[in-house]
């Protein structure tokens, strides 16, 4: 994703109440936050939001949380929903909160069964080797998610990149997950009922390129 700084976006998120600032405190405690006992879904690397406030928007019995890394690119999100709040008095989503982070340190902040779903959604390639461990889908990322998610918990990933979603399908089986949906043409399979669009998507898709789809557990 290119990323151009949006001047004010750091102070802006530090005010939000759609932003969780305190996020290492809240680790075990997720569920006190949303006053439910839910299953919560976690989108890392959520861009600009399309696809978890659509998904929040879809399912209010689940609650959900948005990480990004990039202030310029939460902005975008937060003010999705502002634009909501301002023309009612009440906050919408309340199921949905973000975290600005980097998700190698998701292990601070979420704690062991603390996490039903997870979702990745046209990740950063990182295309040299010397880069793979960077990848959300390399074996260093699945033991986080290991270590957050209940036992039934799935790990969702989508891209158009090729290259990308055969090292994930890869690394997934070398780490010994077990893969329950794999289609290399999403939109045209049983699959896509249901399908939320990312952003990424609706632009890649609307190139010609074909989604990949992975569903795996552990
Ligand atoms: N998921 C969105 C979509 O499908 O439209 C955005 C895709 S964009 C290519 C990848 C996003 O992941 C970027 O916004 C990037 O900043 C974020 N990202 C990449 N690595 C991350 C990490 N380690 N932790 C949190 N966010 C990350």
């Amino acid at each position: 994703m290119r990323l151009r700084n949006v001047p004010g976006s750091r102070e802006a998120i530090a005010e939000s109440i759609f932003v969780v600032h305190d996020e290492e405190q809240m680790k075990g405690k997720w569920h006190e936050l949303f006053g439910n006992d839910n299953p919560i879904h976690i989108e890392i690397g959520m861009g600009k939001g399309t696809f978890i406030i659509e998904s929040a928007r879809r399912n209010p019995n689940i609650n959900y949380i948005g990480i990004e890394k990039y202030s310029s690119v939460l902005i975008r999100a937060i003010e999705k929903l502002e634009q909501e709040y301002n023309s009612s008095d009440e906050r919408p989503l309340k199921n949905l909160f973000f975290i600005r982070m980097d998700a190698e340190y998701i292990e601070n902040v979420f704690d062991k069964d603390e996490i039903d779903y997870i979702y990745l959604n046209f990740s950063d390639p990182w295309p040299k080797d010397r880069n793979a461990k960077r990848r959300l889908t390399s074996g260093r990322f699945l033991e986080r998610y290991i270590n957050i998610m209940k036992p039934s918990g799935r790990v969702a990933f989508k891209t158009d990149n090729n290259e990308l979603f055969d090292f994930s399908v890869d690394s997934a089986k070398e780490n010994n997950w077990n893969i329950h949906v794999l289609t290399r043409d999403l939109h045209n399979s049983e699959y896509n009922e249901g399908n939320i669009m990312t952003e990424y998507e609706k632009k890649f898709s609307g190139l010609g390129h074909k989604i990949n789809l992975m569903i795996i557990s552990y």
